[in-house]
């Protein structure tokens, strides 16, 4: 029997000194990172590998091995974080402040908070001794804030060895409070994710004296053709992956059933994060026009920040873009990097089950189905080799502290930490023996 207060205490201080190393990417520095986390590793007496991919920036692989019945299980986490805005914050954002059984740092919930999860469950299947089916890889990357060119995308150019796994668990999805009703427990388990399609629309006019309005103005052109866009009424797509969603949503009393179409579609219309669940996303977020106030601007330029739903191409998107603008003075091109589509894999598989099982048995109003990440997250270079990767925090986030994704006083309450050691335990656990 596992002694759950003291494993508490210890997650905690491990959680406690990981967010005081600071790995704000740009530009990184992961190092000091992997070598807390593998040092934990070696100090059970665990095979650790360091992989240098960039100068202080190391990929950690540490592995339990099991007896090759079954294909291993790959437990991922990025120990880079997003910069912090410290004139924002209430605290510190590097010391790990506990306060009021809150645990605060930059990283918290995006990913240290689970990366501790994942390592404990590590360290307690070693000291148990429990004999394993399968390998459990325990790898941090650095890197994925900033589009894992010295992370994931590194590891699965050079290191197919590593990354020749059955499943994945790493970030994406997980449980939220207050779904639909105040007292919802749902678990999502992200599948796939949207494709990160950026686009620069520029218009080039002709320039002139402010005083004298002619019709060639490029800025005209282009808030035209923005408005154009912002008033596009796109329908709802219904995928397999959305329609399980919903019909799991729908048995839980937390959604309209998919027969009632209309009242399903009334709801996703208002909750933007479902919305974005159901259509290709377009934000505009960059503008850039005029030298002077008395010039006519001879080019203006705007970005719009587009994500794509799964299984749909940027070259199709860009198309109906251009469609709909319908004004042949406004070019449309690609500005995030083209890194290929996400593709989606199967939820329906033994890691999903085990997941719906330990979460149920933990809390039996709990309610878990397949989801979406709407941002991007590592899991889709996985995904693209066939792997069934999951978006999987196993703890129940409140809005508040979903807030703390890439947003200012980051904290992770200790019973999450609490409750995510335990479930992540068991989940592995179980997918080992
Ligand atoms: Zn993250």
């Amino acid at each position: 029997m596992l002694n759950w207060p003291a494993v508490h205490r210890e997650a905690l201080d491990i959680f406690v000194r990981y967010l005081q190393i600071d790995t704000s990417n740009p530009p990184g520095n992961e190092k000091p990172a992997a070598r807390f986390l593998g040092a934990l590793c070696e100090a059970e007496g665990i095979e650790t590998e360091y992989i240098e991919t960039a100068p202080n920036r190391e990929i950690l692989v540490a592995r339990l091995r099991g007896d090759g019945s079954k294909r291993p299980l790959m437990l991922c986490n990025h120990t880079d974080v997003v910069p912090v805005e410290a004139q924002y914050w209430d605290m510190p954002a590097f010391e790990g402040i506990v306060q009021d059984g809150k645990v605060y740092g930059r990283g918290a919930v995006d990913m240290k908070g689970c990366g501790v999860m994942q390592l404990i469950a590590f360290l307690l299947l070693k000291r148990q001794g429990v004999k394993l089916k399968r390998d459990i890889v325990f790898c941090a990357v650095p890197d994925e804030e900033a589009g894992s060119d010295w992370g994931m995308v590194w590891l699965c150019e050079h290191r197919p060895d590593v990354v020749d796994v059955e499943f994945e668990l790493s970030e994406g999805g997980g449980g939220t409070t207050r779904f639909g009703r105040e007292e919802a427990k749902l678990f999502s388990v992200a599948t796939n994710e949207k494709d990160i399609c950026w686009l620069r629309l520029t218009a080039v006019g002709r320039p002139g004296h402010g005083s004298v309005p002619h019709a060639e103005n490029s800025a005209v052109y282009l808030v035209q053709a923005l408005n154009r866009l912002i008033d596009w009424e796109r329908g709802l797509t219904f995928t397999p992956d959305t329609e399980a969603y919903i019909t799991r949503l729908a048995e839980a009393g937390l959604m309209p059933t998919l027969s009632d179409r209309a009242a399903v579609e009334e709801r996703v219309k208002n909750s933007p994060e479902l919305l974005a669940m159901f259509i290709n996303t377009l934000n505009l977020t960059m503008l850039d026009a005029g030298i002077k106030a008395n010039v006519i601007p001879a080019k203006s330029e705007a970005v719009i920040d587009c994500r794509l739903l799964p299984g749909q191409s940027k070259a199709d998107w860009m198309d109906r873009v251009r469609e709909r603008i319908a004004d042949d003075r406004i070019s449309v091109e690609l500005y995030s990097p083209d890194q290929g589509e996400p593709a989606r894999v199967d939820w329906d598989t033994e890691l999903f089950r085990t997941i719906n099982a330990v979460v149920k048995e933990a809390m039996e109003d709990a309610i878990v189905v397949p989801g979406m990440t709407i941002g991007g997250t590592d899991n889709r270079f996985l995904r693209e080799l066939g792997i069934p990767a999951y978006g999987f925090i196993p703890c129940l986030l409140s809005p508040e502290e979903r807030r703390g994704f890439h947003g200012n006083n980051e904290f992770l309450t200790i019973e999450n930490l609490n409750m995510g050691c335990e479930l992540m335990y068991e989940i592995v656990r179980r997918m080992v023996v």
